[in-house]
């Protein structure tokens, strides 16, 4: 039997496990129980595939999203990993066959819903041998949770009702409440909890503050057009933001959709499939969407508002990069986005909850320290060293003695009797003579005008810091009037002292770069684009997302690494030997034949020169370190720019129309592989590339 370590690379390309992944396999491979938390990305689904692989039977996986399971079984046939979904949108016929084939041990893998299992236990547990349960996304089962479904919580009686087969519980949500809830509610026996860093060091992190909406809208699209091949999420609070973003967009010509929980499940599903298979660039969207989509290749991730809370902004921002290369993620934060978020967080049942953990993402959001540091701290992880991949690492905040500021800030809020918001206090100070202030007499008080060399606009945030520094406070019952804390009568009375952060300059993204000259494909880019092309032929002939073939990490390591064999290609990480044996050659053929095109133009003339003094294929491949492949595509091009004048020594009439013939049916793909399956393998590779050669030249 294959250790977790082979089938790692056999089935999935890996070289090695992510940390805790293999003691997770091993625990599950022991018949205990196991909780996993581990962020978005970053790598769950190994720690049952793997135990569903080495153990007899079928795993049963239960996930919430019906579009989610299709494209992972998609995913696991790719890497030859037999496995099947079983809900009620298939026909009964359909629904047979699956659980006959699990009868059969045919299956190692089964994706349901928690009601299909629910409804159907008595005929899955009788036809299938299970081998293990996974429940995926499991803080569905808490209402602490931010995405509570209340047939999760039914799913407790399965442990009881089968004590003897291992259950493991996945989530990427890892506050307290909701760790302790899955326990209990799922009634897992005496689990191991394994909790990997929440960090994803690749993912870049920015907060802008207070950027009018109009400019905000114009940054993006400035951003967008720097970035042409890359998709990207652009997360907005409502629906009609989402739809005049995507308008905005649009009419920069760019590739954009919207999606939101108001249209129609074909329209949202649409949108989905297009963006996972590189058809949308950009979806502009609620959070509704990214829980149902696994696209490894999303660059960027931008809030066009704040979110509700730290859990779900890191789930959405880690949608981006889950192929593990430097992704972007920015954060749009300003005032009337708080106030709003504010009004809803108080209003249903769980206000309390709610309305703490807002405040914590608005901390985050003003935040003058890593942000990074922040988040892990929110995740109970203290790194100890600054990240040096977010804004605030990138350009460090100062300080400046704050307190004549605060005084005159706190003294407008005690003159207004406490009972007026934000942006009445900014008029107050900058010594606006609006009807209301008249009206209301706070012309005639003594802290009129007197901030009005701050602009009101600075004003926002320096009264936002002393919400978060707690020296004020937001009565959100009271049409949120800001009240003054007793730390902040401190500081009123002269008995305190307090720092502000110096106001950085708002610095619209890369405005300076918006006229610079069309870009000089570079070779990488150029060899990466085809080789997607490639890996898009393969998708759409399978009808599968174009990441189920290879994820953009292994497209980037071939480009970087050019392999020019079968064996060092499956060094790469991401190939395994079933992606090896469907898709091999024909990426090996377009990184040869970029590489002879491009920077090995002596390399040919080494071989030639090497010919000339008759050394064999096979010497000339061991003295210049080559395959024997990549030598006779050398010869190929050779004789294709006639340096070489026949090439009648390596392939033979017969073979020439025998290739010739097959061409005609499979069709001219330049990839061999075809061919050769067609001639029933009788003609071996080097001999087709010869005679392609031949071909072409004869045209
Ligand atoms: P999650 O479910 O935790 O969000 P996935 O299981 O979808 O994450 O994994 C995210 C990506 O990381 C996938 O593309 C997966 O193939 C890849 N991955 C998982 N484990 C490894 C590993 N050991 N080495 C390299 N890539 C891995
Ligand atoms: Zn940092």
């Amino acid at each position: 039997m294959l250790s977790p370590n082979q089938l790692l690379k056999k089935y999935f390309g890996y070289e090695t496990f992510r940390p805790q992944q293999e003691e997770i396999i091993e625990k599950i491979l022991s018949a205990a129980d196991a909780l996993v938390l581990m962020p978005t990305g970053g790598g769950k689904s190994l720690c049952f595939q793997i135990p569903a692989l080495l153990l007899p039977g079928t795993a049963i996986v239960v996930s919430p999203l019906i579009s989610l399971m299709k494209d992972q079984v998609d995913a696991l046939r790719g890497n030859g990993i037999s496995s099947a979904f079983y809900n009620s949108s298939q026909s009964f016929e359909e629904q047979q066959a699956i659980l006959n084939a699990c009868h059969h041990g045919e299956i190692k893998l089964l994706y349901i819903s928690p009601e299909k299992l629910l409804s159907d236990t008595e005929i899955i547990t009788k036809t299938c041998k299970i081998s293990l349960f996974a429940i995926d996304e499991a803080h569905c089962v808490s209402a602490w949770g931010h995405d509570f479904r209340p047939e999760y919580t039914q799913m407790g009686f399965l442990r009881e009702r089968y004590p003897n087969i291992p259950f493991i519980a996945l989530t990427a949500t890892a506050d307290k409440l909701t760790r302790r809830d899955i326990i209990k509610q799922l009634k897992l026996k005496k689990p191991q909890v394994f909790i990997t860093s929440f960090d994803r060091k690749n993912l870049s992190l920015e907060v802008k503050i207070g950027v009018k909406p109009k400019e905000k809208i114009n940054e993006i699209i400035a951003f967008i057009q720097q970035r042409k091949n890359q998709s990207g999420i652009i997360y907005c609070l409502s629906r009609k933001k989402c739809e005049e973003a995507y308008e905005a967009l649009q009419n920069n010509g760019i590739n954009a959709m919207f999606y939101h929980a108001g249209m129609d499940a074909a329209a949202r599903s649409s949108v989905q499939e297009r963006f996972i298979n590189d058809d949308l660039q950009v979806v502009c969207a609620t959070i509704a969407f990214g829980m149902g989509i696994d696209k490894s290749n999303v660059r960027w991730v931008i809030h066009y508002n704040l979110p509700k809370n730290i859990e779900g902004y890191y789930q959405e921002i880690g949608r981006a990069g889950r192929d593990g290369l430097p992704s972007e993620t920015i954060l749009y934060y300003n005032y009337a986005d708080l106030q709003l978020l504010n009004k809803f967080a108080g209003e249903g049942n769980m206000a309390e909850v709610n309305l703490e953990k807002l405040k914590r993402m608005q901390q985050y959001a003003e935040a003058d320290s890593c942000r990074r540091k922040i988040l892990l701290n929110y995740f109970s992880e203290s790194p100890d060293q600054n990240c040096g991949n977010c804004d605030v690492c990138r350009d460090p905040r100062q300080h400046f003695d704050g307190t004549v500021t605060v005084q005159k800030a706190l003294s407008a809020a005690a003159r207004t009797g406490e009972k007026e918001g934000l942006s009445m206090l900014v008029d107050i100070l900058r010594g606006s003579k609006r009807q209301e202030i008249i009206s209301a007499g706070y012309d005639k008080i003594k802290t009129h005008g007197a901030g009005a060399e701050i602009p009101a606009f600075d004003w926002q945030r320096y009264l936002m810091q002393m919400l978060n520094l707690g020296i004020l406070e937001m009565a959100y019952d009271e049409n949120f009037a800001l009240k003054i804390t007793p730390s902040g009568k401190d500081i009123l009375f002269g008995k305190k002292k307090i720092e502000l952060t110096v106001l950085n300059s708002i610095k619209p993204i890369e405005k300076a770069q918006r006229n610079r000259q069309p870009k000089i494909v570079s070779d990488y880019e150029a060899l990466f684009n085809h080789l997607r092309k490639v890996r898009r032929i393969f998708a759409e002939d399978e009808n599968v997302p174009a990441y189920v073939i290879f994820s953009d990490a292994t497209l980037d390591e071939m480009v970087r690494e050019k392999p020019s064999t079968a064996e060092e290609l499956l060094s790469i990480s991401g190939v395994g030997e079933h992606k090896l044996f469907k898709y091999g050659d024909a990426f090996l053929n377009v990184i040869q034949g970029f590489s002879s095109s491009h920077d090995t133009k002596s390399t040919y003339q080494e071989t030639l020169k090497m010919l000339r003094q008759n050394i064999s294929i096979e010497e000339i491949a061991a003295i210049r370190n080559l395959a024997e492949t990549t030598v006779y595509s050398h010869i190929a091009q050779l004789y294709l720019s006639g340096q070489v004048d026949s090439l009648s020594k390596y392939v033979n009439e017969d073979e020439i129309n025998s290739v010739k013939e097959a061409v005609k049916i499979v069709g001219d793909t330049k990839i061999m592989k075809p061919i050769f399956e067609h001639l029933k393998e009788t003609v071996p590779y080097h001999k087709i590339r010869m005679a392609l050669a031949v071909l072409e030249k004869r045209g």
